[in-house]
């Protein structure tokens, strides 16, 4: 039997692919097919639906590849566990929703690199407008009508009044909007949410072109292997249904994300050659980058007691469950936030020139994976180094493509980043002691008195730090020996019919949350690939430098 064949096949139905998929489906006469691997988005599926219910998904086989890092040699030899979506929508189907685009100093920095001259801010800010439908702000950094729908947290009540409060207090500014002029200070934050529901990269790109004849959307459809004639890409093998099934198209697209689009091209022999040699596959194309320069955000969780009842702690508890169901059913109640309603960003020194520790405050306390350290009242903050210059790699463990890739993250490696998770603890420890909290203050539950020496701090981070779920970089863009990816057609180096798009190709890591960034790149790699001129660069007053005050 002859394999179909498609003008453009998609590897990855996640968040960057949904929003190739649209644009490239948007000419008829260009047949597209997405390959996913996992499931579809049920409409009924409350777990993805829910903003609220957003940790329930993780670690459940249904929607979360369920990775860990290796034992990381810098935390005691622990394995950190790392989420990642396997469903229509990939991770923007199970993710926090928190929206944060980055400082402008970060694009400013990729522009700086040999090839990503036209990465700057001014560049890449047309297409953070264009994706999104942003419902405040100001309109010179905003876009107002682009399919991605937010709303900014309400960050209403005692608790957050105290918080705000509090920052100012500790001698933080205030932001209008940490995704507009200056990403420094304390505000509400932006959220992928629109009336009380998730609105992920299916809401918002698949959904509009779902009726389009050209565009064919695959589940269940798990890529193992890139096809090739000489250099150039012509088709994929796949697992459907417990069958092995091909696909031959022109153009072949990798959005696998961080961590499965190197896997896959590294199946594929494209990669170090001494890692394939040594596991026996054949080297299609040596690339020594593909799997390197691997980047992450870890956060903690500092946590208070809280003497009022005013926290929505009760919220996480089973009994009160069916009860936010049924009123999120309605459309009101606790279900319809994800409630990272607020936060900011702040320099970790005065030494900093951009603010490089993010918080989120939440006003209950709890982990990502629903365990409380309290049966009463609380809330806490999340912090984290946005910018660690610790540097680790994804390899392959063996050539079955059912073996998860060996991953080290080298967190905590670094003088710098150690520095900077003291200074951070600090930070978090201030804004939570200020007179603001008084009146709620029931004590620090983590990391608890006994810690208070910087190396007690280290010691405890590397016990209790998180992954804040950002793997990235693993096929960066550039123009050197160790780049993957050709930042002006986001072609593999020494390739033909063979691109890739997601958060691999970032060169590094942004200063916040990654999820805008990655859609902003499938968006700009989308006009590349149709072959359209760039959207014209953001006036310079658009793009302040550091995103300070
Ligand atoms: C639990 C969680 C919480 C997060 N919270 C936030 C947040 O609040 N804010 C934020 O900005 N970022 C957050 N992130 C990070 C952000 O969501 C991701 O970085 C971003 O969505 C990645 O987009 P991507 O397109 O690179 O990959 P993904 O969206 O992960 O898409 C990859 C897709 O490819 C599919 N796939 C992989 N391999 C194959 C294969 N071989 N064959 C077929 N299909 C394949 C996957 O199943 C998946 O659907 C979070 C991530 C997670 C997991």
């Amino acid at each position: 039997m002859t394999a179909p064949c498609r003008d453009v096949v998609i590897i990855g139905g996640g968040s960057a692919g949904c929003a190739i998929a649209h644009r490239l489906s948007e000419d008829p006469s260009r047949t597209v097919t997405v390959l996913e691997a996992g499931r579809r988005d049920a409409w009924w599926d409350v777990l993805i639906h829910m903003p609220a219910a957003l940790s329930l998904p993780i670690g459940n086989r249904l929607y979360d590849w369920r990775y860990y890092s290796e034992p990381e040699p810098f935390m005691n030899g622990r394995r950190v566990y790392h989420a990642r979506g396997k469903i229509l929508g990939g991770s923007s189907s199970i993710n926090g929703m928190v929206f944060q685009r980055g400082n402008p100093a970060d694009f400013d920095e990729w522009a700086q690199r040999p090839g990503l001259e036209n990465w700057s801010h001014a560049d890449c800010l047309p297409y953070f407008k264009r994706m999104e439908s942003c419902a405040t702000g100001q309109d010179e950094y905003r876009g107002r009508d682009g399919p991605l729908a937010l709303e900014r947290g309400r960050a209403e009540g005692p608790l957050f009044r105290a918080f705000f409060e509090a920052a100012e207090q500790a001698g933080f500014g205030r932001s209008d909007d940490t995704n507009g002029r200056s990403q420094e200070g304390f505000s509400p934050f932006d959220r992928n949410i629109l009336n009380g529901r998730r609105w992920s990269a299916v809401r918002a790109y698949l959904d509009p072109a779902r009726k389009r004849r050209n565009l064919e959307i695959h589940c269940r459809a798990w890529v193992t292997r890139i096809l090739f004639e000489g250099r150039r890409a012509v088709g994929v093998e796949y697992v459907q249904r417990g069958r092995m099934r091909r696909i031959l198209s022109d153009e072949i697209i990798c959005s696998g994300g961080a961590i499965n689009s190197p896997q896959l091209l590294q199946l594929s022999g494209i990669g170090p050659a001494p890692v394939l040699e040594a596991l026996g596959i054949r080297v299609h194309h040596d690339l020594p980058g593909v799997g390197e320069n691997l980047q992450d955000h870890l956060e903690v969780y500092v946590q208070h007691a809280c003497k009022k009842p005013v926290s929505l702690t009760p919220n996480i508890l089973w009994r009160w469950r069916p009860w936010i169901g049924a009123q999120w059913l309605a459309g009101a109640g606790p279900g319809m936030s994800n409630h990272f309603e607020a936060g900011g960003f702040v320099r970790s020194g005065d030494d900093q020139p951009y603010p490089n520790l993010m918080i989120h405050f939440l006003p209950m306390a709890v982990r990502y994976d629903g365990t409380r350290p309290t049966r009463g009242h609380g809330y806490q903050l999340h912090i984290g180094p946005m910018k660690s210059d610790a540097r680790g790699h994804l390899r392959l463990r063996s050539s079955d493509p059912r073996d998860p890739p060996r991953m080290q993250f080298n967190y905590l490696s670094t003088g710098q980043d150690r520095r900077e998770w003291v200074q951070a603890i600090e930070c978090a420890r201030h804004i939570l002691a200020q007179d603001a909290f008084q009146e709620f203050d029931g004590g620090e539950l983590s990391p608890g008195d006994p810690v208070q020496t910087a190396d007690q701090v280290l010691d405890w981070v590397a016990r209790d730090a998180e992954t804040a779920l950002h793997p990235s970089c693993t096929c960066r863009m550039g123009a050197d020996p160790m780049a993957v990816v050709d930042p002006t057609s986001m072609r593999v180096h020494g390739l033909e019919g063979l691109r890739v798009v997601d958060a691999s190709v970032m060169p590094t890591i942004p200063n916040g949350n990654i999820y805008a960034p990655v859609m902003m790149i499938a968006e700009k790699a989308a006009d590349m690939i149709l072959g359209r001129p760039a959207l014209p660069r953001a006036a310079p007053e658009s793009a302040p430098p550091l995103g300070a005050p």
